[in-house]
């Protein structure tokens, strides 16, 4: 048991990257509260040991006092909480870039905020963050409001890294290609042909395939537990050769 004893905090654990990496940190012995704002998709953590659920909307900065101040200390938090903007620098208008900075970077400004006393009181903690490749990793088509928040939370994820590196706090970021997760369905089945969509996201893949959410779990582990404990304010990626 890696994770035994160790409490975890996971946003946006309905589904997806979230859900697999809740299910990989519980097996591993940590007792994991698990939130969403949908709570209907946190009713299938019913019966699962080691996992709370528990509602929380990541913009309700007041909800995210409230759950924090209910739980212990937390060792590891992991902001996994993020929305996907489709289309260029023409089509992004001012509320689809405020919605996403809101949602991909100043809610996870928000829980940090939240978890950071319990943590440097107890002298350790680990954060980890939602990025992406798409980020200043790597220019994709397409993703202009996406790619500038996930830029955004490798500079978040550094500058937390470097204030408090001296005071037992890690924080990293985990950078996936492209994962077939239900948002991943939903953008393509909102293309006129979806398979050719599916099949053009499968194409910028060079190992040919998505990633599935349990091949994205084994790296929020890693950084959840003490094998990681020299690594801090670093990129994780994960994403099939895409930035080879
Ligand atoms: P998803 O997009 O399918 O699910 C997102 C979850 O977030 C849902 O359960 C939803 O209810 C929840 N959510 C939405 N708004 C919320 C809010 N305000 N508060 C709390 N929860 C909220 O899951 P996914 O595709 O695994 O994406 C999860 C994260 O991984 C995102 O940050 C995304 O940008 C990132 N990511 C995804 C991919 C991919 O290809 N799927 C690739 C790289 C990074």
């Amino acid at each position: 048991m890696r994770l035994k004893g160790k409490t975890v905090l996971v946003t946006a654990a309905g589904q997806g990257i979230g859900r697999a990496s809740v299910l990989a940190l519980a097996a591993e012995g940590a007792h994991v509260w698990a939130t969403d704002v949908n709570e209907q998709l946190l009713a299938a953590y019913a019966g699962v040991a080691n996992v709370t659920a528990l509602k929380l909307d990541v913009l309700d900065k007041a909800a995210i006092g409230a759950v924090v101040a209910q739980l212990p200390a937390l060792d590891v938090l992991f902001n996994c909480a993020g929305v996907v903007h489709n289309g260029t620098i023409e089509q992004a208008s001012d509320d689809d870039l405020d919605f996403a900075f809101r949602l991909n970077v100043r809610a996870q400004m928000w829980t940090i905020q939240a978890v950071l006393p319990g943590m440097l009181a107890a002298g350790r903690g680990s954060i980890i963050n939602m990025a992406s490749v798409c980020s200043s990793m790597k220019g994709l088509p397409n993703r202009f409001v996406y790619g500038t928040t996930k830029a955004a939370v490798l500079g978040l994820t550094k500058s937390v890294a470097a204030d408090y590196v001296a005071r037992g706090i890690r924080c990293n970021a985990v950078c996936p290609g492209t994962v077939d997760t239900p948002s991943l369905g939903d953008r393509i089945n909102a293309n006129a042909d979806p398979e050719a969509a599916r099949k053009a996201f499968v194409a910028r893949q060079p190992m040919g395939r998505l990633a599935q959410a349990e091949e994205i779990a084994p790296v929020v582990v890693f950084l959840a537990s003490d094998e990681s404990i020299f690594a801090t304010g670093q990129a994780f990626t994960v994403d099939g050769g895409i930035t080879i």
